[in-house]
């Protein structure tokens, strides 16, 4: 065995011995190197990028832009203060390019770590805002695993271990109009995602949003869009919001938003915020949120994908999945623009794609609510023969 393999079985031994494990199954990859739509793995192998690091990598791995601007950060300064207290350069030129691009009722934002964060600074404003304390959510959603955001998410096998948690949260049917009436005088906020994620890639109707929306202004009960998923051009706008002409009271971000750093942040008017400064004061501390190379990082990443003609290259990908995607033991190919669910006829087949396609050098995505539902969200900026050619990986598998 070369040094070279000598050192790639420590790291593994040391993954499986002293790395904390989330299951007993982990993919395993041993990664050397990242780079534009691809993967490279320690023992020579390279792979396709289909999921983004879940819906991260928008514009590939390492786009040069983001890592030009995190390296110029990185000769400034790294972590000065806890958050909020000292004018930094690359949270302010972040905060201002990214609200240019938001309406007029999410002019601030509160930058935090990551989306559950993101998730629990946006519960606690609303309950703090209306002095309300019942939630309303949806079956199926996710929202991140801390104890907040777990208490809104709709799928008991992952909260069961962990109550009780919130008190007051009541899951409602995503898109379904009945029982809108349980958002009411005493609902401090509704929370959901415009296409959920790992309930199965499933857009929100139209109407059903605006529905909610118009239900939420005559209770006076906050309305959150947890976009950590769908936003920063995923669906083919920049946000999932605008397919929808709903706007929200608190906008929640993260995973793309970091062009690859960790990153998230929650957006809403002055004066949902004004309560987050007295009575009293720090409501909401984070060390560590908004960190200047990671805002560095959002902001390059961001002027990007502004500057970029995305919402053209995200239907283009949309359109060459749906023409291709099709054929025995597909049942249905869902979802908008580069965030696509592949529904096929039973978990063997799909347990068998995974492999296959992996086999391959093609990483696709799972989800946590479903065992049919393979998850499609490449890099935003692959080119249209990788995407080919990486489709037709999944047709092959498939037989
Ligand atoms: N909300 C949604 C819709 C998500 O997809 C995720 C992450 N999968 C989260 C919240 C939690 O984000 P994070 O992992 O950054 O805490």
């Amino acid at each position: 065995m070369s040094d070279h393999n000598n050192a790639m079985s420590d790291h593994s031994n040391a993954f499986f011995s002293h790395i904390a494990q989330t299951s007993d199954d982990p993919i395993g990859l041993e990664i050397d190197s990242a780079e534009g739509c691809l993967l490279r793995t320690t023992d020579g192998r390279t792979f396709v990028d289909l999921i983004s690091g879940i819906a991260v990598s928008s514009l590939g791995h390492r786009h040069p832009a983001v890592i030009d601007a995190i390296r110029q950060q990185l000769d400034r300064h790294l972590h000065v203060m806890v958050y909020g207290e000292f004018i930094q350069k690359t949270q302010s030129d972040l905060a201002s390019l990214l609200t240019s691009q938001l309406p007029e009722s999410l002019q601030r934002v509160y930058f935090v770590n990551s989306g559950t964060e993101a998730i629990e600074g946006a519960l606690k404003l609303a309950k703090k805002h209306t002095g309300r304390q019942k939630f309303v959510s949806f079956h199926n959603s996710y929202h991140g695993d801390t104890q907040g955001a777990l208490s809104v998410t709709g799928r008991d096998v992952y909260r069961n271990a962990y109550l009780p948690l919130l008190p007051d949260v009541h899951f409602l049917e995503f898109n379904s109009p009945d029982n809108l009436d349980q958002i009411d005088e005493k609902t401090a906020a509704v929370i959901l995602e415009p296409i959920q994620g790992e309930g199965g890639v499933i857009p929100a109707g139209k109407e059903w949003l605006q529905a909610v929306r118009q239900r939420c202004d005559e209770t006076g009960a906050i309305l959150i869009f947890d976009e950590i998923q769908s936003g920063l051009y995923r669906t083919g706008k920049l946000f999932a919001f605008e397919h929808y002409q709903v706007v929200p009271d608190i906008l929640c971000l993260a995973k793309a938003l970091g062009g690859g750093m960790p990153l998230g942040a929650f957006a809403s008017s002055n004066e949902i915020f004004r309560v987050f400064r007295e009575n009293p004061p720090l409501n909401h501390v984070t060390t560590f949120g908004g960190h200047p190379v990671s805002c560095a990082a959002a902001h390059a990443n961001l002027q990007v994908l502004l500057n970029g003609d995305f919402g053209q290259k995200v239907d283009r990908i949309n359109r060459i999945a749906r023409e291709m995607l099709s054929g025995p033991g597909i049942v249905e190919l869902r979802g908008m623009g580069a965030m696509l669910g592949l529904e096929l006829d039973s978990p063997e087949r799909t347990q068998q794609v995974v492999e296959r396609c992996f086999e391959e050098g093609v990483i696709l995505g799972w989800t946590l609510h479903s065992d049919t539902l393979i998850r499609i969200a490449p890099p935003l900026v692959i080119e249209e023969d990788l995407l080919r050619e990486s489709l037709q990986v999944i047709l092959n598998s498939l037989e």
